[in-house]
């Protein structure tokens, strides 16, 4: 009798060691490979073995996202705001007709998820509701993190730094802090912490909010905006290239420190892990502020 139960116990070990031994080693492996050759598949048979090999050869950078397999990624994005994202000179853009830092994060994210990325270039303000209705899959648009949008979206970590300037014209001397803005014409892009905080603390005559931060600038120019409040890099970038006709006022004790972060769904924190990962090696590396210095350059040398 003890005999035989070992024996049946010896068979039943044997028989569970051959069916785990089994099961991952076949059916797995070849499954994976498959997987992460079916996206640039859809490529001209010929270019499928190439994309096969350069895959496996990268097998060895640390913690690869394996688990999201997406064949394209939609970046939202408002192209008017250099030097984060802006439709560059015929030719000359980072992707396509798009340039920046913003469009330079979202290459690196598309890359590491093997995914082609395709940019979807709208409105400001209506970004986070385009994300929510699945037209786009993330937001890189030098977005600010505020609790409130926390609400409707997951922010990346974040990557950069930024506050709200005050341009005005030149020649103006009447406006030297946010208290001077009283009774004044204000330009802000619509949907954007600029605007917020006009509407809440200033008591302006007039407040124009654009779509692009451009028609601001182009307004003021004209002679019909006193002030625009806007983010200081941003307004940096214009005031550089028009020094004569427009010049940069701060207010430090007015405005707050902002952080830009990457947007996407409440649901999808796989993504916002691989998202998160790429930034943290961008900005240890220093290729965010090496793309800053690339941009601020180039940008004032545009006229
Ligand atoms: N950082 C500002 C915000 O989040 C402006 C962003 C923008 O206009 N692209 O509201």
């Amino acid at each position: 009798m003890k005999k035989v139960l070992l024996l049946m116990a010896l068979i039943i070990a044997v028989l569970a060691f051959t069916a785990c031994a089994d099961t991952p080693a076949a059916p797995v492996a070849p499954a994976v490979t498959e997987d992460v050759a079916e996206p640039p598949a859809e490529e001209p048979a010929e270019e499928t073995p190439a994309d096969v090999v350069e895959t496996n050869d990268e097998e060895a950078e640390p913690a690869a996202p394996s688990a999201l397999q997406m064949d394209r990624i939609v970046l939202g994005t408002n192209a008017g705001f250099p030097p984060f994202e802006f439709i560059a000179d015929a030719g000359q853009g980072r992707f396509g007709q798009y340039s920046g830092i913003d469009i330079a994060i979202g290459m690196r994210i598309a890359e590491r998820l093997g995914a082609e990325l395709v940019i979807h270039d709208a409105e400001f303000a209506g970004l986070i509701m385009e994300l929510n209705a699945g037209t786009i899959d993330f937001i890189a648009a030098a977005m600010t993190i505020r609790p409130d949008r926390k609400e409707h979206v997951h922010f990346s970590t974040p990557y950069f730094t930024a506050m709200q300037y005050i341009v005005v014209p030149y020649a103006d001397t009447t406006i030297t802090s946010v208290e001077d803005l009283a009774g004044a014409r204000i330009g802000v892009q619509l949907g954007t912490t600029g605007e917020f905080f006009v509407q809440d603390y200033v008591d302006y005559e007039d407040l124009l909010s654009y779509s692009l931060i451009a028609q601001g600038f182009m307004e003021m120019r004209r002679g019909g905006l006193d002030a625009i409040v806007v983010d200081s890099v941003v307004a940096m970038m214009f005031v550089n290239q028009h020094p004569d006709e427009l010049r940069i006022i701060r207010d430090n004790d007015a405005f707050a420190s902002e952080h830009y972060g990457i947007a996407v769904r409440h649901e999808d924190t796989d993504l916002l892990a691989v998202i998160n990962e790429v930034l943290e090696e961008m900005l240890s590396g220093g290729e965010i502020d090496a793309l800053f210095g690339y941009y601020s350059e180039r940008l004032n040398q545009a006229e």
